[in-house]
C-alpha cells in the first residue's frame, strides 16, 4: 500500500513525530476536519431547525450519515443506528436501556479484558438490580475459551458483552462463533460487541455476525471526536428505554404533566441536538475507509506488525523486554521493559525519540487478571505508519536495554 501519511495534516508541520497510539485515537485525515469546519462556517444551524433551508440541510446530512453507517456495517435499517457521543455513551445507553429486562439473580457475562467502559456500566446494572457480572475463562491468545463459555451459559444469562478486539492485548475474538453459541442455547440471549478497537481495521458485518447491539467511537476511525454510534437490531432497540429525555425526541406532553409520547426511532434514543459538525466529519471518514478498503486496511496493518515482531526476533529484544502478544494478528504491540516502570519507557520513547505510546492500564482495569501485570505499554500501529518508522522503533527499544545509563 502507498504511504497514506498525506492524507494526515498531524504530519504537515512535524514529520518527525511517530504516532504509534491509534487504538487511543486514530490520527484524523484532512478531509474530516475540512468537513466540519466547512458546515461550521458555512451552516452551522440546528438540525432541529427545519422551519428554514439551512437547517433542513443539516438534518439530511444526518440522514446522510445515517445511511452510509448503515451500509458501512450492513445493518438492514437506517433507524438502527443511534448516533452518540462514543463508545462509552453507547455502552450506558444500552445497559441503561436494558435496565427493565435485568432482574434479580440474572447474569451478564464478560471477559477480564474489556475496557472499564464495557465493565462498569455491566457491573453498575448488575448491582442496582441485584444480578451477577460472571467472566469468561480464556484461552492462551487471549480470546473466549468456547469450552468454558458454554459451561457458563445458564438459564439466568441475559446479556453477553466483549470487545472484537481487546485494546490493551489486542485479542481478536470469533465474534460469529460466539454468537451462534449463545443463540443456540438460547436466542432471546443479548450479544453486544464493543467495537472500538476493530470498527476502523476490520469488516464487521453486523447482519452477517447476527449481533444484537455493537458500539463504537468514530474518532477511531479517522473521524471526529464527540461522536459515536450504536447499533442495534430495530425491535431490540426499539424497547431500550432512553438514557436521555428532552428536545428532539418527545412528542407530547399531556397537561397532567404525567403522560408523554416519544418520537419513534431513531430519535427517541438521541434526545438534545446532535453533534452535527461531528455527524458532518464522520461521512468522510466512512468514505475514507471505504475508498481505502478495510481488507487493505487489514492486511497492512498486519504486515506492519509482522515487521515488528521480525526486528524483535532478529534483535533478539526478549532478552530484556516481555512481550505479551507478538503472537496476535492484531496491530496491537503490549510490552514492558524489564526492571523499569512504563511511564518512565513512554517518557524516554517521547523525550528521546518522538515515539508517542501509551504506559499504564490503558483503561483495562482488569487486565492484571489475564497477564499478571497491571501496568504496561502499548504501541499501536495504523495506516499512518511505515516501516522505516518501526525501524526507528526498534532502534529505541534497543537502547531501553541501557535505560537508565542513557537518562542519567
Ligand atoms: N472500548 C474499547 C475497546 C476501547 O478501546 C475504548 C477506547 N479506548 C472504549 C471502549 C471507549 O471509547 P471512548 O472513550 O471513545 O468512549
Amino acid at each position: 500500500m502507498k504511504d497514506l501519511k498525506k492524507y494526515f495534516p498531524f504530519y504537515d508541520k512535524q514529520s518527525n513525530l511517530i504516532y504509534f497510539d491509534s487504538s487511543a485515537t486514530s490520527l484524523k485525515i484532512k478531509k474530516v476536519i475540512d468537513a466540519e469546519m466547512q458546515f461550521l462556517t458555512e451552516n452551522g444551524t440546528n438540525p432541529h431547525a427545519v422551519d428554514y433551508k439551512k437547517g433542513y440541510q443539516a438534518l439530511e446530512l444526518i440522514e446522510q450519515a445515517r445511511q452510509l453507517t448503515k451500509e458501512f456495517i450492513n445493518a438492514k435499517k437506517p433507524e438502527e443506528i443511534i448516533f452518540t457521543s462514543g463508545t462509552t455513551h453507547s455502552i450506558n445507553l444500552l445497559a441503561n436501556g436494558l435496565k427493565k429486562l435485568i432482574k434479580k439473580g440474572d447474569e451478564i457475562i464478560v471477559t477480564e479484558l474489556e475496557h472499564s467502559a464495557n465493565l462498569l456500566p455491566w457491573i453498575v446494572l448488575a448491582k442496582s438490580n441485584g444480578a451477577k457480572v460472571k467472566k469468561v475463562e480464556l484461552n492462551d491468545d487471549f480470546t473466549i475459551d468456547i469450552d468454558s463459555f458454554k459451561a457458563i451459559l445458564s438459564s439466568k444469562t441475559k446479556i453477553v458483552s466483549f470487545a472484537s478486539i481487546s485494546n490493551t492485548i489486542g485479542a481478536k475474538n470469533d465474534i460469529k462463533l460466539i454468537t451462534k453459541v449463545i443463540k443456540d442455547f438460547n436466542k432471546d440471549i443479548i450479544v453486544h460487541v464493543d467495537a472500538a478497537q476493530s470498527i476502523g481495521h476490520i469488516r464487521t458485518d453486523v447482519t452477517d455476525l447476527n449481533i444484537d447491539f455493537m458500539s463504537w467511537s468514530a474518532h477511531k476511525m479517522y473521524g471526529p471526536f464527540g461522536l459515536g454510534c450504536l447499533y442495534g437490531k430495530y425491535d431490540l432497540l426499539n424497547q431500550l428505554e432512553p438514557l436521555f429525555y428532552g428536545g428532539g425526541m418527545s412528542l407530547k406532553i399531556e397537561s397532567d404533566l404525567i403522560n408523554y409520547s416519544l418520537a419513534t426511532l431513531p430519535e427517541k434514543l438521541e434526545g438534545g441536538t446532535p453533534n452535527i459538525s461531528a455527524i458532518v466529519g464522520f461521512i468522510e471518514s466512512i468514505k475514507f475507509v471505504n475508498l481505502i478498503g478495510l481488507e487493505n486496511i487489514e492486511k497492512y496493518e498486519l504486515e506492519l506488525k509482522k515487521y515488528f515482531v521480525d526486528k524483535v526476533k532478529e534483535n533478539n529484544l526478549e532478552k530484556h523486554i516481555i512481550f505479551y502478544n507478538l503472537d496476535i494478528k492484531t496491530p496491537i504491540i503490549l510490552f514492558n521493559v524489564k526492571g523499569v516502570n512504563p511511564q518512565d519507557i513512554t517518557n524516554f520513547l517521547d523525550d528521546k525519540y518522538n515515539i508517542l505510546v501509551r504506559g499504564g492500564a490503558n483503561c483495562a482495569r482488569r487486565i492484571e487478571g489475564v497477564i499478571n501485570t497491571k501496568i504496561a505499554i502499548r504501541a499501536s500501529f495504523g495506516i499512518n505508519n511505515n516501516k522505516a518508522e518501526i525501524d526507528k522503533f526498534i532502534e529505541a527499544l534497543k537502547n531501553t536495554n541501557s535505560f537508565l545509563d542513557v537518562l542519567f
